[in-house]
């Protein structure tokens, strides 16, 4: 069975946000990027999936400029087979990588495809959604835990209440939580060896896709600045505060 895996290239999380100065988008020129963190978990389950003999090929795709390639090579390093980059100039919104991805999934005919369950920059948590239900295949998110046996995903949800279990058909569409696993780093030979794996690059064109956005973005803002606090000499003097300047007491 073949894993789909889909990767997008971020912001490195430990990176502080600079917001541009015209409020059209956040800074990226000379910024760490690197692979979305659910994406990297989600790599990592299919790694496991595929060293415990369920799965036998782990095929990673990104939509991005030419640079995702880099992220691409990345994804390689920590074990996959080979990738598949889907070249656009303009920042694909979820339709559109969820449309793409549902054309390759037609193409490859994997026995699940794995996603994150969002991306850290844009947070829109729609992309796994929108795939399953393009693809009329089951969808299992925010995944804790996932078992496949025979023709079946058994995966454990997180979800408000707690923890839920469900079983969904295979071909499926799985996206990950943060708690599914400890993703491996790359070993110097294994980023030697991604060098030199299958890489290819298709365009939304040939895929028939068209990247026409159902969104805009009008402004990005940087959260407003945190006053400094204030020292309170009693627990008198911080109920009082509360209670006259504070609007929760009020
Ligand atoms: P989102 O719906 O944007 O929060 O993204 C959820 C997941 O969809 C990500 O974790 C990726 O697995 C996948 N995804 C989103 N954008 C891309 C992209 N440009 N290339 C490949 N996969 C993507």
């Amino acid at each position: 069975m073949k894993a789909l895996v889909a990767i997008k290239r971020v912001i490195d999380p430990y990176v502080k946000i600079r917001v541009k100065a015209d409020g059209s988008g956040v800074e990226t020129t000379n910024v760490k990027m690197a692979i979305n963190p659910f994406c990297e978990i989600a790599i990592e389950e299919a790694m496991r999936l595929k060293e415990a003999g369920i799965v036998t090929e782990v095929v990673l795709v990104s939509l991005g400029d030419a640079i995702v390639q880099e992220t691409l090579r990345a994804g390689l390093a920590l074990g996959a087979d080979r990738a598949v980059h889907i070249e656009t100039d303009v920042s694909p919104e979820p339709l559109t990588v969820a449309k793409t991805l549902a054309e390759l999934c037609q193409r490859e005919a994997p026995g699940v495809v794995i996603l994150g369950k969002q991306s850290i920059d844009g947070d829109n948590n729609q992309t796994g959604q929108m795939l399953s239900a393009l693809l009329s295949w089951p969808q299992a998110t925010f995944a804790s835990t996932i078992t496949i046996s025979e023709q079946t995903a058994t995966v454990t949800r997180e979800i408000d209440g707690g923890l839920e279990t469900l079983s969904v058909d295979l071909p499926a569409v799985i996206t990950t939580d943060l708690r599914l696993n400890q993703p491996r780093y790359a070993s110097l030979p294994n980023i030697m060896k991604a060098k030199s794996k299958p890489l290819q690059t298709l365009t939304l064109s040939e895929l028939g896709i068209d990247a026409k956005q159902h969104t805009m973005v009008e402004v990005i803002e940087p959260p407003p600045t945190r006053q400094a606090g204030v020292m309170v000499e009693s627990v008198s003097e911080l109920v009082d505060k509360l209670r006259n300047e504070a609007q929760v007491l009020s």
